[in-house]
């Protein structure tokens, strides 16, 4: 495990100057924090015995009966005994890494995928096979190609990782006619998909599509969480999962840290109970759509070089950069700039990424956005023009040092 080399940059980042578009946080000003503060007040006062208390290490009862109608626009139909209540779906990734993975496993995930979950699989010692996505988001063919190579090298594949709605940090939603042969080619390699899902309420447009949980209860642990749709810092998540898989957990889960926090639990519970919380998400719905808007529309205009994903829904956009261009290389000169973003490099475990960048509109008002892309315009067009000053001279190309492997931490506030 290594702290990112970019990390003692984001604390610089974070200085009110800069306008931040690397952070991953939800905008939790647009929850309505008085009716959250008399909603804990009163669950203190009438269940507090309970609230303050150890709890099961499964999780809370009501809470898990909650999570079916949380899911249910998703088409998963479960049972609450299959739900096992995490300290976010960051501790259901390790602990399901924790149960199936040994050192030298292979781990499939996207190319890109999550910092925080390459985070976990490395921390195990797994190795990760990148497999490509596009704008349907992971590739079948590709998967089937990577995961009939790794057979026939002798490798044990354990995962397949995925987000398959509103991708983190590649912002692409993997589309419905792909879903049914994701799942063919998973359960004909016999290998068990974890679809993490926290973005899934969270799309701009329609009926979220059905998980891949939906049509198969055997092949897929489903991860939720209530991080976006609620806040982060109750640290409340799930998993769904098969019945011999949901004992393991919870075995490891006691083992790790006894029960999850029956304060978070309760105080999501009673939120869910009491307020209307579908009203919630739509409101954060709106807002972020918004400032997806003001983003794409900035892109478009000032930094029209570069390709960019159109996400329906989540926090993120995924930038490519025109030829030459490295984005890690140029993270210093972006906060000169007074703009920061979260180089490629981040969400690659074999160091690709360096022509990619993850700019998030979650946090910024439109506003900021738009003056924030405009800052970065300003550092993109500046190293073009150096580029063609470099290419000019023959033999004198600028080079940062080349590609480097291995999972870097960036920091919490980043992920
Ligand atoms: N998975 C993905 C794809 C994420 O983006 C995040 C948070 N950035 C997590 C899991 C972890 O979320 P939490 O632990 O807060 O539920």
């Amino acid at each position: 495990m290594t702290a990112s080399e970019i990390r003692a940059l984001f604390a610089v980042a974070s200085r009110p100057e800069v306008v931040s578009l690397a952070g991953g946080m939800p905008y939790l000003s647009a929850l309505p924090l008085d009716v959250v503060g008399a909603t804990i007040g009163n669950m203190i006062n009438e269940r507090g015995a309970v609230a303050l208390q150890y709890g099961s290490g499964q999780g809370d009862p009501q809470l898990r009966e909650q999570i079916l109608d949380v899911m249910a626009p998703h088409q998963i139909e479960a049972h609450p005994d299959e739900i096992v209540v995490t300290t976010g779906s960051q501790q259901a990734l390790d602990l399901v890494t924790r149960i199936f993975v040994d050192p030298g496993d292979v781990v499939v995930a996207e190319a890109p995928s999550y910092v925080g979950a390459l985070g976990v699989f490395s921390s195990y010692q797994a190795e990760i096979a990148h497999v490509p996505l596009d704008d349907d988001g992971l590739i079948p063919e590709a998967l089937d190609e990577t995961l009939t190579a790794l057979r026939r090298a002798g490798r044990r594949v354990k995962l397949l990782y995925t987000v398959p709605n509103y991708h983190n940090p590649a912002g692409v939603t993997l589309s419905a006619a792909r879903r049914p042969r994701i799942l063919e080619i998973a359960e004909r390699h016999d290998v068990l998909i974890v679809e993490d899902d926290p973005y899934g309420l969270l799309g701009f447009d329609g009926d979220p599509l059905p998980a891949l949980r939906a049509s198969s209860s055997e092949h897929v642990i489903y991860l939720g969480s209530f991080s976006k749709t609620f806040s982060p810092g109750v640290r409340v998540g799930w998993a769904v999962a098969p019945h011999a898989v949901r004992e393991k957990l919870v075995l490891a889960s006691e083992a790790a840290i006894l029960c999850p926090s029956a304060f978070s639990q309760l105080t999501v519970s009673t939120y869910l109970e009491t307020h209307d919380w579908k009203h919630q998400v739509g409101l954060f719905r709106e807002m972020y759509r918004e400032r997806r808007d003001a983003m794409i529309e900035g892109l478009e205009e000032c930094i029209p070089q570069a390709r960019r994903t159109h996400p329906q829904g989540g926090f993120y956009v995924w930038v490519t950069l025109p030829e030459g261009l490295d984005s890690k290389a140029m993270l210093p000169r972006a906060v000169t700039e007074r703009v920061a973003y979260v180089p490629g490099t981040a969400f690659y475990a074999d160091g690709q990424g360096r022509r990619h960048m993850r700019l998030s509109y979650c946090y910024p008002t439109p506003s900021r956005i738009r003056e924030g892309i405009r800052r970065l315009a300003t550092v993109v067009n500046a190293e073009l023009e150096l580029q063609e000053t470099f290419d000019s001279r023959p033999g004198a190309r600028p080079g940062g040092p080349g590609p480097r492997a291995g999972v870097q931490s960036p920091g919490p506030e980043i992920t």
